[in-house]
């Protein structure tokens, strides 16, 4: 699952939660507080505990 060669994916800092695309963060880290990137596709299902309850309506 690990696609580290797609440049154009979006990522989020798992720390702050700030959205970069891939290739601004070229050494895989958040530019703004060095946390560590993840694939922001399915990010919210791997870290529930980090979903912004006004995101989904009727939850
Ligand atoms: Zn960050």
């Amino acid at each position: 699952m690990n696609r580290k060669d797609r440049w154009d994916e979006m990522m989020i800092c798992s720390t702050c939660e700030q959205t970069i695309i891939a290739y601004k963060a070229q050494d895989g880290r958040c530019p703004h507080c060095g946390g560590e990137l993840e694939p922001l596709d399915g990010f919210y299902e791997r870290h529930p505990e980090l979903r912004d309850e006004d995101a989904e309506p009727g939850h």
